[in-house]
């Protein structure tokens, strides 16, 4: 009752259109919803497999959402990252957990990129986390943050080309203990993919580790193809 009170007087309203939510809608409209930017027809959201070429062990990688400035998905992530509304993580991860089961995707065990240690202070949570949560309880899959760590943050590349750029992120991850990835089909799970350098150092890290094979899942994607 309590609950109905306040949400009387302060409505919930959806985080992209501002329009007020109905009862059993949650953060997002039914509307904005449907206009998600997922991939046309498939459950698995968009390719990505072009981005890990360097590693063989990478059999699987899609993200489940297109980015674009000033759209949805923009929206979700701004929740996410600095607006402290980690509820988005959860559901936008059990959504995409969802379609994944449906289509048949098979992993062991679910790695969150870790981010460093003065971002994790600052933001007081890691977004891969809570996305990470929602597609355990979809898929019905463990999920860990204490097996990857972040060694170095990484240093500014706006300014570097392509390889330096590449060298600049090599060997910022480490694995705490091989045993248990060691011929494991794991998941590697951040929120946004753009050059692919962050994700591909951390596969580099699980692939020495001994997994068996490697699937990279992300919310969004900065330029599909
Ligand atoms: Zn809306």
């Amino acid at each position: 009752m309590i609950g109905d009170f306040i949400s009387l007087i302060f409505p919930e309203v959806c985080i992209h259109c501002k329009t007020t939510l109905f009862k059993g809608e949650k953060q997002i409209c039914t509307n904005c919803t449907s206009d998600l930017p997922k991939s046309v027809g498939s459950n698995v959201g968009f390719n990505l497999l072009n981005k890990f070429i360097l590693f063989p062990k990478v059999t699987e990688a899609h993200s489940y959402l297109a980015f674009s400035k000033k759209g949805i998905v923009q929206s979700l992530l701004h929740q996410l990252k600095y607006e402290a509304n980690q509820d988005i993580g959860i559901m936008i991860g059990r959504w995409f957990g969802a379609d994944l089961k449906e289509a048949g995707f098979k992993t062991e065990l679910i790695l969150p990129v870790p981010l460093h240690i003065s971002r994790l202070r600052t933001r007081g949570y890691n977004q891969s986390d809570l996305f990470s949560e929602g597609l355990s309880e979809s898929l019905g899959i463990p999920w860990t943050n204490q097996l990857v760590k972040r060694t170095k943050k990484t240093l500014t590349q706006t300014k570097k080309g392509r390889i330096e750029r590449w060298e600049n992120v090599e060997k910022i991850f480490s694995v705490m203990d091989h045993s248990t990835i060691n011929d494991k089909d794991v998941t590697i799970v951040d929120d946004v993919i753009t050059t692919g350098a962050t994700l591909n150092s951390c596969v580099q890290a699980v692939s020495d580790s001994g997994a068996r094979s490697i699937s990279v899942l992300t919310i969004a994607v900065a330029n599909p193809k």
